[in-house]
């Protein structure tokens, strides 16, 4: 039977590098579905949607194709068979994707997408996002939530982003987290059979070893 690993928790905790690693070693595939909140806000945004009218959003989120590559070596992301790997990550679209993830037809269309990739994964996968543990995938193997105090979150952050300011980095992934944390369909979440690792005080490759021991156990 494959395994299913749920990886979730906010933004700066590791988490995809985590995710990224632990599926190359165990050779399972890997899906991040925060690239795929990006890759639907980024259509969004490039077709002149108005992100502050839900709406507007609901109306349209049928429409793009997104298309996620599960290589942990290779995770690619299309929209439409375009190749949006890069333009989802601006500052744009990162400032914008809670908004347009907190409506509930986008997160029906995404999280279908999910739960057949995840269907489809011979020998296993690991799936990372915010609410995989608790409504994508509440059956999985093993969940794990992961947990950094906000000044190492943003830290990390503005290392990712080479040199932007750590206070703006800092405010503006709080805010992101609240908005998350507070939407109606499917926060962010710990689910209650998760285990919590706070990686505050770990370096990269010890959380990357904690998660792969509870994989095997
Ligand atoms: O993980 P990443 O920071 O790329 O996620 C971008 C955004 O996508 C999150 O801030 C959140 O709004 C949304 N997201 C979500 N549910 C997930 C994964 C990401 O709502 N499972």
């Amino acid at each position: 039977k494959p395994v299913i690993v749920a990886i979730d928790g906010p933004s700066g905790t590791g988490k995809s590098s985590t995710s990224k690693a632990v599926a190359a070693q165990l050779g399972l595939s890997y899906l991040d579905t925060g690239a795929q909140y990006r890759a639907i806000t980024w259509w969004m945004v490039t077709n002149g949607i108005d992100i502050e009218d839900p709406s507007a959003i609901a109306a349209v989120a049928g429409k793009p194709e997104i298309v996620s590559g599960t290589e942990p070596g290779n995770p690619t992301i299309t929209v439409d068979g375009t190749d949006v790997a890069g333009p989802i990550r601006t500052q744009e679209v990162t400032s914008k994707v809670s908004a347009v993830s907190a409506v509930p037809e986008v997160r029906a269309r995404i999280t279908e997408l999910q739960r057949s990739l995840a269907k489809s994964a011979e020998i296993g996968i690991v799936v990372e996002g915010r609410d995989i543990g608790t409504t994508v995938l509440p059956d999985a193997d093993l969940k794990i939530f992961l947990t950094a105090s906000p000044e190492a979150r943003a830290a990390r952050r503005s290392g990712e982003l080479k040199g932007a300011d750590v206070n703006a980095t800092r405010e503006a992934l709080i805010k992101r987290d609240a908005a998350d944390s507070s939407r109606k369909t499917s926060p962010l979440a710990k689910a209650d059979d998760a285990v919590e690792v706070d990686t505050t005080e770990l370096t990269l490759s010890q959380v990357i070893e904690c998660v792969v021991t509870l994989v095997e156990e």
